[in-house]
């Protein structure tokens, strides 16, 4: 199965080669732990999460190193530290649980490395001060700086040149800087704020240093692709392959760049100050499944916007309670053609859940099973909340049967006891000639259907 993916960095599409089909290495970026993911945030975790799962099938899990790591060291965590009176360790620690716990519920696989800046000092260390022996960085006022003018390529990615990163930018002018572009790979800590030993005085690294760093460390000088949000593109992603390619020019640093399309929320941009700021923990506490919100995320194509709505999430939600109905008790079988196909052209998430629609109306199950899997849905551990969805065939059969005695008797007493126990749990409730439908709805409560039947 040939794979395609859209490379940023050359912005066509590209048959996928791995550099090694025995070691596939992707690396992404992950999150600076200082709050709960906002929902934003659970977008790249998604679609790189299934991009881990194709190349999984295809090279085999052997064959396949997936490496996102976690900030802990960032100018927002001492602001957070510094507003509640906390340690900074205290609340890194905390948020890098949420951070698991979260993407766990959404049916994001942990990746089989998860670096943590902090813990990569003396790497970025050393790869700093082989930048400033290369000629490629300088020291100014206890900073270190990459100097930019020092790589020719400086910009292909996002494709801009530097005279126009100069004029477009809000870049920080400091007076110690060559070029307004240079970026600092290391500054000095005050006392009170996080800081290690180095050859330039106490101080820090800068953010973009320790992702060059941590996929050196376990990816090598060439991996075969880098995943992040295309926010990231620039500066990060730029500066992440100027540091890389000019301390490592023996490597070529991330082969294929992939980068997400943004999320909002009702067709605005999410903020706090419009009131529609969520995070993926206030969706799974208004009752909304980890499954429905990874349904929503990937019916929509990885570089195209993504629209959160509630009416999207409440699709969602009646078509896995159909599809969870469906293959309830059935075994998964051979992975879909058409379904594999879809998610190897480019990710193609919304193409493969309309395979899997497909197959759900021809009475697949099996395929349907297999095919959503490699999308991470319909997996056991996402299923507990329509586990009893599957079950209202045995209440739906019941009121039919005190219908059809009601019909004799004209005495509806019955069912309405029942119908108005059916509602009262948050299931609708369609009768008509043909039979009796029961519908869970959104604010279903399989636990107050206990004893009806
Ligand atoms: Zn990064």
């Amino acid at each position: 199965m040939d794979i395609f993916l859209t490379n940023s960095r050359s912005r066509t599409k590209e048959r996928f080669t791995p550099l090694d089909p025995a070691n596939v290495r992707v690396y992404v970026c992950g999150p600076t732990v200082y709050d709960r993911a906002h929902l934003g945030n659970a977008r790249p975790a998604i679609v790189f999460d299934v991009l881990a799962r194709l190349l999984r099938h295809v090279y085999g899990a052997e064959h396949v190193t997936y490496v996102r790591n976690f900030t802990d060291v960032d100018d927002k965590i001492n602001a957070r530290a510094a507003e509640t009176g906390r340690d900074i360790a205290e609340i890194t620690e905390e948020t890098i649980g949420w951070y698991l716990d979260d993407m766990a519920a959404v049916g994001v696989a942990e990746p089989d490395h998860m670096p943590r800046a902090t813990r990569y000092i003396a790497q970025m260390v050393a790869m700093i001060a082989d930048l400033i022996a290369k000629g490629h960085a300088y020291e100014a006022e206890g900073h270190v700086l990459f100097a930019v003018e020092s790589y020719a390529d400086y910009g292909a990615l996002s494709g801009r040149s530097l005279e126009d990163m100069i004029a477009g930018a809000r870049v920080e002018v400091a007076p110690y800087k060559r070029n307004p572009m240079d970026f600092v790979l290391w500054k000095p800590s005050a006392a009170g704020l996080p800081g290690w030993d180095s050859p330039w005085g106490r101080g820090r690294p800068g953010w973009h240093i320790e992702c060059s760093a941590m996929a050196q460390d376990l990816l090598g000088a060439s991996f075969d692709i880098h995943g992040g949000g295309n926010d990231l593109m620039f500066p990060h992603h730029e500066n992440e392959i100027a540091q890389s390619c000019c301390a490592h020019p023996e490597g070529s640093f991330a082969k294929v760049w992939l980068h997400n399309e943004m999320l909002q929320v009702e067709g605005r941009k999410m903020s706090k100050s419009l009131g529609n700021f969520f995070t993926v923990r206030d969706l799974l506490d208004q009752g909304i499944p980890g499954e429905v919100i990874r349904f929503v995320m990937l019916s929509t194509h990885y570089r195209k916007p993504m629209d959160w709505t509630a009416e999207k999430a409440r699709e969602a939600e009646a078509v896995l309670r159909k599809w969870r109905a469906l293959t309830a008790d059935v075994a998964p079988g051979a992975l879909p053609e058409a379904v594999l196909r879809a998610v190897a052209e480019d990710l193609n998430s919304a193409g493969a859940i309309t395979e899997l629609h497909r197959l759900a109306a021809a009475g697949d199950a099996a395929g349907l099973k297999a095919g959503a899997q490699l999308l991470g849905l319909l997996t056991a551990d996402l299923g507990d909340w329509a586990v009893a969805g599957a079950d209202l065939s045995g209440l739906a059969a019941r009121l039919a049967e005190i219908r059809a005695e009601a019909m004799q008797t004209k005495d509806f007493s019955e069912v309405d006891r029942l119908k108005a126990a059916l509602v009262a749990a948050g299931v609708e409730v369609r009768m008509s000639k043909a039979g009796v439908e029961l519908v869970p709805g959104a604010g279903f409560d399989a636990s107050a259907l206990e004893g009806l039947e």
